[in-house]
């Protein structure tokens, strides 16, 4: 079954397809929030969803748009998709769901570009683009440039620092207690980064395997759970797993000054953000933070190099510092100013294009 519609206003997702496939089990959900800038880009994830395809499908639409905003803050001429494959536990037919989602990314012409996320890898991005082109995130034998986690946790370690200066006036990392929930493929090399400064890195995640392994090497000191860990008094809460965790009973008990992870979303609603500022808690936007890996897939997309890298990631943080910078002058949430700047771009994008064909039918 495939459902696709378009709606002509940008702010609206421009195309949602939602695709089944009962031969391979596959429930598929591609969402293509803004192709204004360039081709829609945003990984795809794989992961269970208790709520089914209604929960499935707000996950992905929020998440889409969050690529948008990220695209735009680095600089990039990029729009903001994101794809979502429900996981129903059977691994045996991973393989076959894999390129049923590719031939669905294919058919969509360019529109969105897929790569990994949560609960996808390297390998299913190869497997992948042995049917689409419209793939990044390839290992570095298939021309692509690997994994772009490391860089993700590069971009959050940068904008940690901007936010640690903004809310206590020193950018260090030496000597704070950094609270860590999720040691995936961004948590862990955030770990080893942050252990690296000198931080102290409390952290916790679902998989005690993950957990034993940086534990052992003395990167973190584990902690049971998350609820336990948010309990604790830290410098830095660094949410590196799902989105969602800190509604507004959470922002309201946090001890912390600084809210700065790799997870999209994090916070369960967008009324959170002025809790956590009225407690005086700096949230650094998230599309800011964790734009690391959106930037090195865009490379590979774009044939860039590292200098091109470097300079994307040079332009997030110096969006990210003018964000907080007219937080403190205003009071506006860094977040409020930082969508706006992004969306800004956007329109002005989209204004300059319609004028172009306005002139070339007068
Ligand atoms: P991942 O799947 O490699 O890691 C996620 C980790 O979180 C896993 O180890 C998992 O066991 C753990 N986890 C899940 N639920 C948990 C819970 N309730 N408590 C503690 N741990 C829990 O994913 P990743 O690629 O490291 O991405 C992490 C987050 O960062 C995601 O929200 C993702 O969308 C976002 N992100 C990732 C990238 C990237 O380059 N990988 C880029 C931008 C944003």
């Amino acid at each position: 079954m495939t459902i696709m519609s378009e709606a002509p206003d940008e702010i609206e997702h421009e195309r949602v397809v939602i695709r089944q496939e009962a031969e391979v089990g596959l429930t598929f959900i591609v969402a293509v929030h803004s192709t204004v800038l360039g081709p829609s880009l945003g990984g795809m994830r794989l992961r269970a969803y208790p709520g089914g395809l209604p929960e499935a499908l707000e996950d992905v639409l929020g998440l889409a748009r969050t690529m948008t905003l990220k695209a735009s803050a680095a600089g990039l001429d990029l729009g903001g998709g994101k794809a979502v494959m429900l996981d129903d536990g059977d691994v045996s037919r991973r393989q076959e769901r894999m390129v049923a989602a590719a031939r669905v990314i294919d058919e969509l012409g360019g529109a969105y570009i897929t790569a990994e996320d949560i609960g996808t890898t390297t390998d299913d991005m190869d497997l992948i683009a042995r049917h689409t082109r419209n793939v990044v995130g390839r290992s570095e034998a298939l021309g692509g440039r690997g994994d772009p986690s490391p860089v993700t946790a590069e971009t959050v370690l940068q904008a940690m620092t901007r936010g640690l200066a903004a809310a206590t006036g020193s950018p260090a990392l030496d000597g704070r207690t950094v609270g860590l929930i999720g040691l995936g493929k961004v948590g862990s090399a955030l770990a080893r980064k942050l252990a690296g400064a000198g931080s102290r890195v409390l952290a916790c995640d679902i998989d005690p395997q993950r957990v034993s392994l940086l534990a052992d090497e003395g990167v973190i000191e584990p902690v049971a759970d998350s609820d336990r860990l948010l309990a604790r008094r830290l410098d830095v809460l660094a949410p590196c797993a799902a989105g969602g965790v800190v509604d507004a009973r959470v922002a309201a008990a946090l001890d912390c000054r600084v809210l700065c992870g790799a997870a999209n979303n994090p916070l369960a609603s967008r009324d959170v953000a002025a809790v956590l500022a009225d407690r005086g808690i700096l949230y650094v936007p998230d599309f800011l933070a964790n734009c690391g890996g959106l930037i090195s897939v865009a490379a590979e997309w774009g044939r860039g190099d590292d200098a091109a890298v470097e300079a994307h990631i040079a332009t997030a943080m110096s969006r990210l510092e003018a964000a907080i910078g007219e937080s403190l002058r205003t009071g506006a949430t860094p977040v409020a100013v930082a969508e706006r700047q992004a969306l800004e771009r956007i329109d002005t994008a989209r204004r300059s294009r319609a004028a172009e064909r306005l002139a070339a039918v007068a």
